[in-house]
């Protein structure tokens, strides 16, 4: 079936970090950096001073209400900065033994407001990218609908996280989905896996069924992207006729997980799965990053580079954002690290637009980005709302077909951030210029 007005296919490289599928933990960083404003909302308040010594768990900054979330260091050592956008901490050198876990033995009987209270203490953000706060975002949908997706597709080419997770932590990602269920008050789950992960999809399945959960099914989506952005796969599991009353409530594997960790170990989201990859990558793999790590760390864990990529970008390439320094250390959010080799650069002179109208043709979300992007030139905010920009998703796939290499996605990420007002960590916003490298490459 086809769901777009004209589907966007590509190599997804996604083979070149799964060379090894061992549960690796990157060495300990020497130092981390955590932003105060790493998900979406407000920022978290300072709760530490330069030479304290924090433990690993400790809370460094805490949420400035639902809406926000707790920031933790991942490591023990010295607070050797603290300002009101980021803390850094020196590690002492000691490996975290995970003295600070406190098991709850009884926690699958936990109760609804203890799973949400658990959530909250985490410091829990959407892990698919988005970083939404995960208790304000159960909260704000209840009574909403009878649906629960735990989304596992990762249409994005090269990221392989999620991938990875599943295969590696099928049965913690199944009882965090149960722990989810429950919080949100839902009746139904389904675990949404694209058909290009086969071997995940059989072990959630046998997992599911070997452990009695009840009311969860494991569906299995065609692979294309963008189907791993909330509103294409609520579209896909539409069209699959798959879909409860109400608006599903969209939580990504990696939260399930952190959930899962949250409610019966009491651990704060301090680590998550990351996928460092790229041609330029010696050894691309999957490894278990503390949150706060420079991408520079992570990439000597994965024997540096063969050569210089052209550019490096977390997340994926076509929604991801572009790094200008190496030592950016990954937040929450960080699915990847992806260093792309010169080859794939799809630098090319930017032409005027044509009207070719190709953009409009791959746009899921029906939006028509020429016409966007001559509304933010003209910075008109009443237009822009007309022609619902901020229902862009920023995909890429317009950057990806625009033969006159318009950065069209940069544009309206611009434009969404300077004439609608949405809140975006300024240290993130370098957008990646473009895709058309990964196709024609
Ligand atoms: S694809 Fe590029 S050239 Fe064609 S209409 Fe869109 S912006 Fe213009
Ligand atoms: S980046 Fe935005 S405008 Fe471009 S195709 Fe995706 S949703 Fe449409």
């Amino acid at each position: 079936m086809k769901i777009f007005r004209q589907d966007i296919r590509f190599d997804d490289y996604k083979d070149l970090s799964l060379s090894t599928i061992t549960f690796k933990r990157a060495s300990l960083p020497d130092e981390i950096q955590v932003y105060l404003q790493q998900h979406q909302g407000h920022p978290a308040i300072p709760v530490v001073h330069q030479g304290d010594h924090v433990e690993a768990g400790a809370v460094l900054a805490v949420a400035q209400g639902d809406f926000s979330a707790h920031v933790h260091s991942s490591i023990s050592g010295k607070v050797s900065l603290a300002t009101s956008e980021w803390i850094r901490v020196e590690s002492d050198g000691s490996e975290d033994s995970g003295s600070f876990l406190k098991e709850v033995k009884s926690w699958r009987d936990v109760s609804r407001e203890e799973i949400l209270s658990g959530i909250f203490d985490a410091g829990i953000v959407g892990m698919g990218g988005e970083g939404f706060p995960a208790y304000f975002k159960i909260k704000n949908a209840e009574k909403k609908g009878s649906l629960l997706i735990i989304n596992g597709c990762e249409s994005e080419p090269f990221l392989t996280s999620d991938y990875f997770l599943m295969v590696s932590r099928a049965t913690e990602i199944i009882y965090g989905a149960e722990l989810l269920l429950k919080a949100s008050g839902r009746e139904k789950c389904i675990i949404a896996v694209e058909d290009n992960k086969l071997e995940a999809i059989e072990l959630l399945l046998s997992k599911a069924r070997a452990l009695h959960v009840k009311n969860m099914e494991v569906k299995t989506l065609p692979a294309r992207y963008p189907q791993g952005s909330e509103a294409e796969l609520i579209r896909s599991l539409s069209r699959s006729k798959a879909l409860g009353a109400g608006v599903p409530l969209i939580h990504n594997v990696a939260t399930a997980f952190a959930v899962y960790e949250a409610v019966r170990y009491k651990k704060p989201l301090i680590e998550r799965m990351v996928t460092v990859t790229g041609h330029c990558v010696v050894e691309p793999k999957n490894l278990w990053c503390r949150i706060g790590t420079p991408a520079s760390h992570l990439v000597q864990n994965c024997k540096g580079f063969l050569r210089d990529p052209i550019r490096v970008i977390f997340g994926g390439p076509m929604s991801g954002l572009a790094i200008t320094n190496l030592d950016t250390p990954i937040i929450k959010a960080t699915r990847g690290i992806v260093a792309l080799a010169p080859e794939f650069s799809g630098e090319g002179e930017e032409k005027p637009c044509t009207r070719c109208g190709l953009c409009l043709n791959v746009c899921p979300e029906e939006l028509s980005p020429e016409l966007l992007i001559r509304v933010i030139q003209k910075e008109n905010g009443a237009l822009a709302k007309e022609f619902r920009l901020s229902s862009c998703t920023e995909c890429g796939n317009c950057t990806f077909i625009c033969p006159s290499k318009i950065p069209i996605q940069k544009i309206l990420k611009i434009g969404k951030t300077n004439l609608l007002h949405e809140s975006f960590p300024q240290s993130f916003q370098a957008p990646v210029d473009g895709i058309s490298q990964v196709v024609l490459g």
